[in-house]
C-alpha cells in the first residue's frame, strides 16, 4: 500500500518525466546525518547503504549536470569529493612513494583554479620577467572553484545560473580592485539588465537572487510549512503589509516577525558597525557569537532566531548564528563597494563565472574562442588543449588534485618543492621554486606534509560548513505571477529557506526582457544548522546529512516541495519543472567561530598565523584566510601571498 502511494506520488512529482538527466537507479538511500562523522568516507556510506550490497554509480550520486563545458562539474563531484577524502584519508601514502616524474620545473605551482589561483597566477606572471612559468593545478573537470555555473536548455533556450560564487559589487574608481577588474577586461562593472515584458503591470523583480525585491512592493510571500499547523501549509503574502495577519502563529511571534522584517528593530536600536578591521567594535563583535549579538542588540529571542533568521545570518557562512562570530556579519562591509544602496550590487547570469572566464582569458588567450570582452568570454568555446598548452607561461591544469607540496629540504635552505598530484588512477610529480596553496583550509593542512605544528594548528581552527546549491529550470513562472510574487521565503522543515526570481544581466546570449512566460531557473540554497551544537560539529554534520542523500532523494524533495507550495497557483512538477542541477559543497563556507578574527585569550587569530609569512617557499592563498567568503578576498589574499613570495621567497 505504501509503495503504491509513493509510485503514484513520483509520477505526480514528475521523478518519471522526461527530463533531461541522466539515468538513475530507483534506490532510495535514507541519510542519518544525526550519525555521521566527517571521518567516514561517503563511499563507505552509501556502500553501506546500497540496497543488496549492490553498488551506487556516481552517476545517481552527481545526479543532472546540465549541457555546455558545465555539465560535468556540478558542484564537489563524486570524483571530486572522492580524490579529496583519499587525500584526507592517507590512501595516496603508498603510491605516492612511486610518482610518474614529469620532468616539468615551474617558478610557481599554485594549487587551486579558483578566483584566488587564478589571480595568484595573475600577480606572480604579472610581476616577474617575461620568462617565468607558472602552473595552477585544480581538482575539478574546469577551473573557477566555487565560480562556475549551470546550464540547462529550455525549450530551445539557454539559461544559465551560478553554481556558488554570485554577486559582486563595483568598487571605487581607482581603488585596487576596480584597476584589477578593468585589468581582467570587466571595464564597465555596471551591468544592464533585462526590462519587463510582461502584458500585464510590471513585477518587482530583483538583479540577484538576494534581494527581497517584492518585499518592498507586496510581491513577496512568507510560506509556513505544514508543523506549523495546516498541511500542506499557510501562505503569508505581503507579510509586512499585511502585518502577518495570516501566519499560523502565536500573537508573541507576529510582533517578533513584524518587528524584525518591517526593519523596526533595528531602527529601534541602530546599530553602530565597526569602521575598519580590528577596531573596538570588531573586536567587541568577535568575542561574542552572531547568537548573543542579535539577542543582546536587537531584543530577539532565541527561539525566534533559530526558527526565522537561521542560518541566514553572517553574510553567507553557513551554520546557525550560534555557532558563528558575530563579526561574521559585518566582515563583508570592510570592502566598502561604490553607489547607493543596491546599485553596487551586480551579477552575471552564471554568477562571478564570468570573473574567473576573464581571469581565464588574460592569462591564457587562446583558452578561451572569442574576444577579451564580456560577451566574448560568455559566448566563447573552453579549448581545453590550449589550458595547459606546454609554450605557455601560464599553464591551468585540471583533473589534478594536489596531494603532497613539500621542500626537497629544510625549508630555509631548499631551492624547490616537490608537488605530487593524481589525475585519474596516476600520480605525477613535479618541481616548483615557490607555492601558493589556495585551493583552501580544509585540503592545504593535508597537503602541505612539511606544515609547522603554528600554521598547523591554525588550520585546525578553520570550520567549513557545506552548502548545496539546487538549480531548478522551469519553463515559466506563471504561477508566481499569479500568486502576485516574485520571490519567497519558507519557515519549517523543506530543504532550503528561500527562492527569488532574477533579471539577468544581458550579457551574452540572454533575452532582453523578462515576463512570466520566459522560462527561469530558481536557485535553492540549502544551509545546514543544527543550534546547540559547536561550530565545528555543526559542519560535519550538515556535510554527513548532504552527502548521503542521492540526487533521486534531494529531486524528489525539491518536487514535493514546489508542489506544496506553488500546486494551489496552477503549478505542475511534471509539466513545469524542466530539469534540477544539484551543486554540492561539502565546504562551501568558511564558518568563523568567536576569535577567528582577532584571536582569543592573547593568542593571534588563526588565519594571521598564515597570513604573517611565508613557510619557506610556500604562501597560503584563499578567501577563507579572510574568514569571509567574498572573491574580493580570494583576490586579496592573493595579492598578498604573491607579494610575500616576491619579496621573502623568489631571488632571481
Ligand atoms: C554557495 C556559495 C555562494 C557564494 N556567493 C558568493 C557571492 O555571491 N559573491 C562572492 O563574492 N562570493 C561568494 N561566495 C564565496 C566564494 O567562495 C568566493 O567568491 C570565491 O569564488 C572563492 O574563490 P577561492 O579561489 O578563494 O576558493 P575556491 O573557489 O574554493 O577555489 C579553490 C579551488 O581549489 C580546489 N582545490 C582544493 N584543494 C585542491 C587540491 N588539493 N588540488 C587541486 N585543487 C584543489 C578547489 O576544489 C577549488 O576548485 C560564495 C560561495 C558559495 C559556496
Amino acid at each position: 500500500m505504501s509503495n503504491r502511494r509513493n509510485v503514484v506520488g513520483d509520477r505526480a512529482l514528475g521523478m518519471d518525466s522526461s527530463i533531461t538527466r541522466r539515468d538513475f537507479l530507483g534506490t532510495t538511500l535514507v541519510a542519518s546525518g544525526a550519525a555521521l562523522l566527517d571521518s567516514v568516507s561517503p563511499v563507505q556510506l552509501l556502500a553501506e547503504k546500497a540496497p543488496d550490497g549492490g553498488a551506487i554509480l556516481p552517476s545517481d550520486w552527481n545526479g543532472y549536470g546540465g549541457v555546455g563545458e558545465y555539465a560535468d562539474s556540478n558542484g564537489n563531484t563524486w570524483e571530486v569529493l572522492t580524490a579529496g577524502h583519499k587525500l584526507r584519508d592517507g590512501a595516496y601514502e603508498e603510491a605516492s612513494r612511486n610518482p610518474v616524474e614529469t620532468g616539468e620545473t615551474y617558478d610557481c605551482v599554485v594549487v587551486g583554479g579558483g578566483i584566488s589561483g587564478l589571480a595568484a597566477a595573475l600577480f606572480f606572471l604579472r610581476q616577474t620577467g617575461p620568462s617565468a612559468t607558472c602552473l595552477i593545478l585544480d581538482n575539478h573537470p574546469i577551473f573557477g572553484g566555487e565560480a562556475k555555473q549551470n546550464d540547462f536548455e529550455v525549450d530551445g533556450q539557454r539559461l544559465t545560473a551560478h553554481q556558488g560564487s554570485a554577486i559582486y559589487f563595483v568598487q571605487y574608481p581607482r581603488s585596487f580592485l576596480a584597476q584589477f577588474y578593468e585589468s581582467i577586461g570587466l571595464n564597465e562593472p555596471r551591468l544592464e539588465y533585462q526590462k519587463w515584458g510582461g502584458s500585464g503591470p510590471e513585477m518587482t523583480i530583483g538583479r540577484t537572487p538576494y534581494d527581497s525585491a517584492g518585499m518592498s512592493t507586496g510581491q513577496y510571500g512568507f510560506w509556513f510549512g505544514a508543523q506549523f499547523g495546516p498541511k500542506p501549509g499557510v501562505w503569508q503574502i505581503d507579510p509586512v503589509g499585511r502585518k502577518f495577519a495570516e501566519a499560523p502563529v502565536s500573537e508573541a511571534t507576529r510582533k517578533e516577525l513584524l518587528r524584525w522584517y518591517s526593519g523596526d528593530a533595528s531602527k529601534a536600536a541602530p546599530f553602530t558597525s565597526p569602521k575598519y578591521e580590528g577596531d573596538e567594535v570588531s573586536r567587541y563583535l568577535d568575542s561574542i557569537t552572531l547568537e548573543e549579538h542579535y539577542i543582546r542588540q536587537y531584543g530577539l529571542s532565541r527561539e525566534f532566531i533559530r526558527t526565522y533568521l537561521s542560518p541566514d545570518l553572517g553574510g553567507g557562512s553557513g551554520l546557525g548564528a550560534d555557532a558563528l562570530s558575530a563579526y561574521a556579519d559585518y566582515a563583508f562591509e570592510m570592502l566598502h563597494p561604490f553607489g547607493g544602496e543596491g546599485e553596487a550590487v551586480q551579477m552575471f547570469p552564471g554568477g562571478n563565472t564570468t570573473i574567473a572566464r576573464l581571469m581565464v582569458k588574460t592569462l591564457v588567450p587562446s583558452a578561451i574562442s572569442g574576444e577579451a570582452t564580456l560577451n566574448g568570454v560568455s559566448l566563447g568555446k573552453v579549448n581545453r588543449a590550449a589550458l595547459d598548452g606546454k609554450d605557455s607561461r601560464a599553464r591551468i591544469r585540471l583533473g589534478a588534485t594536489a596531494i603532497s607540496v613539500r621542500h626537497d629540504n629544510s625549508p630555509e635552505k631548499s631551492e624547490f618543492v616537490s608537488v605530487v598530484y593524481a589525475a585519474g588512477d596516476r600520480l605525477f610529480r613535479l618541481r616548483a621554486r615557490s607555492a601558493v596553496m589556495a585551493g583552501g583550509s580544509w585540503t592545504t593542512k593535508h597537503v602541505v606534509r612539511d606544515l609547522p605544528d603554528a600554521q598547523s594548528a591554525a588550520y585546525s581552527q578553520f570550520f567549513r560548513s557545506p552548502c548545496m546549491m539546487a538549480n531548478v529550470a522551469l519553463r515559466n513562472w506563471r504561477f508566481l505571477a499569479k500568486m502576485g510574487i516574485t520571490g519567497c521565503r519558507w519557515f519549517g522543515d523543506g530543504l532550503g529557506n528561500y527562492l527569488e526570481l532574477r533579471r539577468m544581466a544581458t550579457v551574452g546570449d540572454v533575452p532582453k526582457t523578462i515576463s512570466p512566460d520566459s522560462p527561469v531557473v530558481l536557485t535553492v540554497k540549502v544551509l545546514y544548522s543544527y543550534p546547540g551544537l559547536s561550530t565545528e560539529e555543526q559542519g560535519d554534520r550538515g556535510r554527513g546529512e548532504m552527502i548521503t542523500v542521492p540526487f533521486r532523494d534531494y529531486e524528489r524533495r525539491i518536487r514535493q516541495q514546489f508542489t506544496d507550495m506553488f500546486a494551489q497557483a496552477g503549478f505542475a512538477a511534471d509539466r513545469d519543472i524542466a530539469g534540477i542541477i544539484l551543486n554540492r559543497w561539502g565546504h562551501a563556507y568558511l564558518s568563523p567561530q568567536p576569535g577567528f578574527f582577532f584571536g582569543k585569550d592573547g593568542k593571534p587569530a588563526p588565519r594571521e598565523v598564515l597570513r604573517a609569512a611565508p613557510f619557506g617557499r610556500i604562501v597560503f592563498a584563499n578567501t577563507d584566510l579572510a574568514g569571509a567568503m567574498d572573491h574580493r578576498f580570494s583576490i586579496l589574499e592573493a595579492q598578498r601571498a604573491v607579494a610575500q613570495l616576491l619579496a621573502q621567497v623568489i631571488t632571481t
